[in-house]
């Protein structure tokens, strides 16, 4: 899938967002190795900690489907601005992207949109290798 379908993926799900409460609605779009799409969108909650990120979602969705090899992720916010994934976002998706992995973050304004690496925004990560022995628990 081309980086323009993917990002068009994200934005699509970010207008289904429940944002209530902040009125800042995100939508995610995960391609993983396999050549599949997995979507999420922020989901806020009256007791505020309780939301989840788009980013959360679509990595849950992934998961659930039977995949954990991100290629490509792509984040679209409802502001101008480009929305990058929040701290601990980057460090969900570390766990199933090297960092080389594509990250693709844009808000409303399609000039906007930036193509980077996972390493770019999660310099010197804290990944699953760094716990030798539980790599049985990859697969
Ligand atoms: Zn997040």
């Amino acid at each position: 899938m081309p980086i323009e379908s993917l990002f068009a993926a994200a934005r699509a799900v970010r207008d289904r967002a429940y944002a209530p409460y902040s009125g800042f609605q995100v939508g995610a779009a995960i391609l993983t190795r396999n050549g599949h799409t997995y979507l999420g969108c922020n989901v806020e909650n009256a007791a505020y900690p309780s939301g989840t990120c788009a980013e959360q979602a679509a990595i849950s969705a992934m998961v659930a489907a039977g995949e954990k090899e991100i290629a490509a992720i792509a984040i679209a916010g409802s502001a101008p601005e480009t929305c990058f994934p929040c701290g601990a976002c980057r460090q969900r998706i570390r766990e199933f992207a090297d960092g080389d992995t594509k990250v693709i973050a844009g808000g409303t304004l399609g000039a906007e949109r930036v193509e980077t690496t996972l390493d770019a925004l999660l310099p010197h990560a804290f990944g699953p290798e760094q716990l030798p022995g539980l790599s049985g628990l990859e697969g």
